[in-house]
């Protein structure tokens, strides 16, 4: 009898260490596995030498991010709306863009790191790799002497305008982000959303030198820096409460130009495009990109001819699947997922860099700002 006991005993230990050895190899060749795979993607991307059309000229850069904004999004937009082209379609030149991070399909912290800083990381860092600060793109183009505006139609401390303007560990830590935006030096923030929360901020707005807004009409040339937070911001008949982003990148492009003899460098976020997809909400989807395109075609309109304009996304959100339908045919059962994908992404941009490949890596967006802002490329 005792016997039999010690025997079940002695027999459960074994199961037990087994198990324990069996999991402990799994998660080592999972994790093993991941990085093998992420190190033969990154393999091949390549380094891209910036080659300027024959006199052109970058003083001001430009980097639109419609987040989520897959390729099927595109279509899907223009077959609600009976379009042909979108705006940001006539631009000189498009392509691909690769969105993957060190943990496989991104999110939005990894993607705009990669977009700003040219470093992959895991999922959820911002601007920061292995507990060390990455150099954001903001902080490059202050370095050459430039003034600097972050733009999104959601929270300033959200992970996109993040990794553009700040450090952070993880995404969620948004007291540091935005201490972390106060302590940059940038010229322009311009967000919406969570007043509230602002609210509390703006002893320490105003003691970074930043004008605090909360109405388009406040928003004003002669302020030296400006942090701006409206309640939202619309996608059609704005108001002074909630403006629409066509008519705020009109003011941040006159207001950066203002700020600099050397030119500027200005990040901008349709943030709703991948908050509708999420949502599986296609008609508030279609009309976030519409709205962004509108955006994309006021910048075109504002910026001087020596300003290089990308316009990108950081991943698809949806798994998205359109096949030509038009009107009320575009319903939300075209989406096939609540999450982000692997899918590429499109690209495009203004005609001064000729050299960009069909297919290139959300890294290399990085890379080209870079030498256009500090200036070293083939001119
Ligand atoms: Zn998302």
């Amino acid at each position: 009898m005792k016997s039999g006991v010690a025997k079940k005993l002695k027999f459960a230990g074994i199961i037990l260490i087994a198990l324990a050895l069996i999991f402990t190899i799994g998660v080592a060749v999972f994790v093993g596995g991941t990085n093998y795979i992420y190190r033969i993607r990154a393999s091949y991307i390549e380094s891209i030498k910036v080659e300027l059309a024959e006199g052109a000229e970058v003083k001001n850069t430009i980097l639109m991010i419609g987040d989520g904004m897959g390729p099927l999004h595109l279509e899907a937009t223009k077959g609600y709306f009976g379009m042909d082209t979108l705006f940001m379609e006539t631009m000189s030149y498009n392509g691909m863009v690769t969105t993957f991070s060190k943990t496989g399909v991104t999110d939005s912290a990894a993607a705009a790191t990669a977009l700003s800083t040219g470093v992959k990381i895991q999922n959820g860092g911002v601007a920061m790799d292995g507990g060390k600060n990455l150099e954001t793109m903001g902080e490059l183009a202050k370095k050459h002497g430039k003034s600097v505006g972050i733009i999104t139609t959601e929270a300033l401390y959200g992970a996109t305008p993040a990794s553009f303007s700040a450090h952070a560990q993880f995404r969620g830590e948004s007291d540091r982000i935005t201490k972390s935006q106060l302590e940059s030096g940038f010229d322009l923030f311009i967000g919406a959303t969570d007043l509230s929360n602002y609210a509390s901020y703006e002893y320490d707005i105003r003691a970074a030198g930043y004008d605090y807004v909360n109405e388009f009409d406040d928003l004003s040339y002669s302020s030296d820096k400006i942090f701006a937070v409206f309640s939202k911001i619309s996608t059609s008949n704005g108001t002074n409460e909630q403006p629409e982003l066509k008519d705020i990148v009109r003011f941040a492009i006159n207001f950066l130009e203002s700020k600099s003899d050397n030119g500027y460098f200005l990040m901008i976020e349709g943030a709703h495009i991948d908050k509708r997809s999420h949502s599986n909400d296609i008609k508030g989807m279609v009309e976030q990109l519409k709205a962004f395109d509108e955006a994309v075609n006021a910048v075109m309109d504002e910026a001087s001819v020596d300003t290089y304009v990308l316009v990108t996304a950081d991943h698809e959100t949806g798994d998205l699947r359109y096949n030509g339908e038009t009107g009320d045919a575009i319903k939300n059962s075209l989406y096939h997922s609540g999450g982000h994908t692997g899918k590429d992404v499109r690209y495009f941009a203004t005609s001064h860099v000729v050299n960009l490949p069909r297919r290139i890596d959300n890294t290399n967006v990085a890379s080209v700002f870079r030498q256009l802002i500090s200036g070293s490329y083939a001119a």
